[in-house]
Order: structure tokens, then C-alpha cells, then sequence
């Protein structure tokens, strides 16, 4: 195994704090067991600061050399998603229909196990900053955090995190220049029209026309919005008109989408072209329309040179690593930290057969613990040397 020799007393007791975790699992915003959990495990490894309710039920430990250097954040999530836990375990989820999907749980005890040797040794200057987000789920967590009075002084030199990776060899270690993670928002779009009696469609004004039309026009606009060399989705999620009702000629309508492209400017020439699909349906058929935009995420663009720290660590503590040439469809919403920080995120191999993220036979592998771990402190110990 690749991480040195300290580590392996600690595990047995970070894979008991992962499978506590997964049973206590918490959908976004909603995390005060699991912040619990993690208070009581932060609060006994000592940190200098300890700060709690950081943009929700968010925490951060810093430990602190107390001599001039480097500023690292190191950064997991504290959410699950609403999606059963369909494992065979003794830690299944407690709570019917919320699980840790996304292996954040493997996250908080890598980043734990941070914790714990650093409130042994210090780093050999500057300091270090654990957060553990709310709410990454949602999109929402990471610009709370960020906009809380409590995190307006940190301001990190470097900030860094890692997602595992169902689908990559375990332990390998994935990176990506610029563009890591695609930029996403969902999309609902409200048509208000009038009811009527099924007999009389023409006393009402049902929107099912425009709500038929939206689908399609959404469905095709990156066929004619966007160029070739680039890339972009809009996915319909969800829509409909009325209620089970054969009486009735349906008043409202909805549709819900999904854009995501590779680049923030693109996501914002893609919005506003739904907007006028949207408006254009909405004039024709004279029809009321709300428009809502919820969970953005932006780009997650790594810097390179935070990208070359990591390659480095990487390097000297012998895992394989993989130079990614296209960046991850999924999104992030690391991406906040990495606008405002010099920072990047890095993939960790969770095995090539392993259930994808968000499947709900998916579990975090506990073998991968270790790995992170080391990738963290070689992570600080590099830009010590950097500094
Ligand atoms: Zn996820
Ligand atoms: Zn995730």
C-alpha cells in the first residue's frame, strides 16, 4: 500500500467513523447529526481553532504553526443525497431514503484522518484549515461558506479537495488542468394559463402546447447554439400540465431542465437563450410565465500550479497517476473556492467496477482511506516546500 507506516493504526478507527457517518446520513442543508459526529472527533484532536455553524452546519479546524508560511484549505462535504441505501451492511442508513450516494462520508474520514496527525505534529510552518461543507449537494453550501463573516479573514493561500471515483482504478490519482468539473444549473419554467372544462377547451387557455414545444426546443438548443469544438447539455428533467383529471382542460404547466456546459460564459449564452424560448412560447400562446433558476453550479477550473502540487505529492508517495484530457460531466460546487482561491480538486480511483455515484448500491470502498489521506499531507508538505 502506498501511505506510510504511521497511518495504519489510524484506520480501524477512521473506517468506524466513516460507517458511523453513512448511518447517520443527512440530505443538504440538514447535516446537524453528522456535524455532531465530526465536532466531537475535530474537538479532541485539539485544533488551535475550531470554528462550527459556518455556513449552515458547516465546521472548520485550523492547525496553526504559528510561524510565517503558507495558508491550506482542505475541503469535504458533509451531505447525503435522497436516494435509498440499497447495501448490506451493519451501517445502512438509519433514515428510509437518504443515503451517502456520493462517498462523503469516505471524504469526511480521509479528511479526519488529516485532523488527527495534524493535532499531533503540526505543519513545519503556516497553517491548515479543515472544512467540512454543508449543503455540496445543492450547490449552495460552498458560497454560504464563503459568504460567512466567520470565513471572511481566512482567506487560504492554496485550497485543494478530492472527489472518489467509481470507474479509475483504486488509489489512482486523477488530475486535469483548467477545467475539472462542468458548470450546471437546473431550470424551472412555470406557463400560467386558465382552466376550462374538458368540453370547452377554448373557454380556458391550457398550456400543454407550449410546455410540447418548450421540450423540444430546449432538447434542441445545443444542436443550434453551440459550436462544435465546444460542449453543452440541456437535459429535460421533468414537465407536465394539469392533474389526473379527465374533466379538465389543465391551466398550469411546468417544465424543468437541466445546462451544463464546460464554461461559465457558455452556461450564461445557453440561459438566456432557454429565457427566450421560454418567453417566445409564453407570448404565442398568451400564457403567464415564472421562470426560477436553482442549484448553480459553476466550472470547477483548476489552477495549474496547484494542479502541479498535486501531481508532485502524487509522485513522491507512488501513486499512479492519470492526466485526464477531457473534464468530468458532473458538477461541482468546489468551483466557488477555485474562482476566488488558488486551488484544485483531484479524482481518487475507487475501482473500475464500482458502482457509480449517486447509484444506490453505491458505497464508499474504506481501502481508498489511506491513500487520501497520504495525498493530503504530502499535499501540505508540498506547498511548504513551495513557499
Ligand atoms: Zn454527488
Ligand atoms: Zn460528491
Amino acid at each position: 500500500m502506498p501511505f506510510n507506516f504511521d497511518l495504519k493504526p489510524l484506520l480501524p478507527e477512521l473506517k468506524k467513523l466513516r460507517h458511523k457517518l453513512h448511518a447517520a446520513a443527512e440530505v443538504s442543508g440538514k447535516e446537524q447529526q453528522t456535524a455532531k459526529i465530526i465536532n466531537d472527533f475535530l474537538s479532541a484532536t485539539n485544533p488551535d481553532d475550531l470554528k462550527t455553524n459556518i455556513g449552515g452546519y458547516g465546521l472548520l479546524a485550523t492547525y496553526d504553526s504559528k510561524k510565517a508560511g503558507p495558508h491550506v484549505l482542505i475541503r469535504c462535504e458533509l451531505d447525503g443525497l435522497p436516494i435509498s441505501d440499497d447495501i448490506s451492511a451493519d451501517y445502512q442508513s438509519k433514515t428510509e431514503g437518504i443515503g451517502h450516494k456520493c462517498g462523503h462520508d469516505g471524504h469526511m474520514s480521509i479528511v479526519a484522518g488529516v485532523a488527527k496527525l495534524l493535532g499531533k505534529q503540526r505543519p513545519q510552518v503556516g497553517k491548515v484549515s479543515l472544512l467540512f461543507q454543508p449543503a455540496e449537494e445543492t450547490g449552495e453550501g460552498a458560497t454560504r461558506v464563503i459568504n460567512d463573516a466567520q470565513f471572511e479573514d481566512l482567506a487560504p493561500d492554496y485550497c485543494f479537495a478530492l472527489h472518489n471515483l467509481p470507474g479509475f482504478k483504486k488509489d489512482q490519482i486523477v488530475i486535469k488542468d483548467d477545467t475539472f468539473a462542468a458548470a450546471s444549473v437546473g431550470l424551472i419554467v412555470r406557463f400560467d394559463g386558465a382552466t376550462a372544462h374538458a368540453a370547452h377547451p377554448e373557454e380556458g387557455n391550457s398550456p400543454a402546447l407550449a410546455v410540447a414545444q418548450t421540450i423540444q426546443s430546449f432538447s434542441a438548443a445545443p444542436q443550434f447554439r453551440v459550436p462544435l469544438e465546444k460542449s453543452a447539455k440541456v437535459t429535460v428533467i421533468h414537465a407536465g400540465v394539469g392533474e389526473r383529471a379527465f374533466g379538465t382542460s389543465p391551466g398550469q404547466g411546468t417544465v424543468m431542465a437541466t445546462l451544463r456546459t464546460y464554461d461559465d460564459e457558455l452556461l450564461a449564452k445557453l440561459k438566456d437563450h432557454c429565457i427566450r424560448i421560454a418567453k417566445g412560447y409564453a407570448d404565442t400562446f398568451d400564457l403567464g410565465l415564472d421562470v426560477e433558476w436553482v442549484e448553480e453550479f459553476p466550472a470547477t477550473v483548476n489552477n495549474n500550479e496547484a494542479v502541479k502540487v498535486i501531481e508532485s505529492a502524487a509522485d513522491k508517495i507512488d501513486l499512479e497517476i492519470n492526466q485526464k484530457k477531457e473534464p468530468f460531466s458532473w458538477s461541482e460546487d468546489f468551483g466557488h473556492f477555485t474562482k476566488e482561491y488558488k486551488g484544485a480538486m483531484f479524482g481518487l480511483g475507487a475501482g473500475r467496477s464500482h458502482p457509480a455515484l449517486h447509484a444506490q448500491n453505491y458505497d464508499f470502498p474504506d481501502e481508498i482511506i489511506g491513500s487520501g489521506i497520504s495525498m493530503f499531507m504530502k499535499i501540505i508538505k508540498e506547498t511548504v516546500e513551495r513557499s
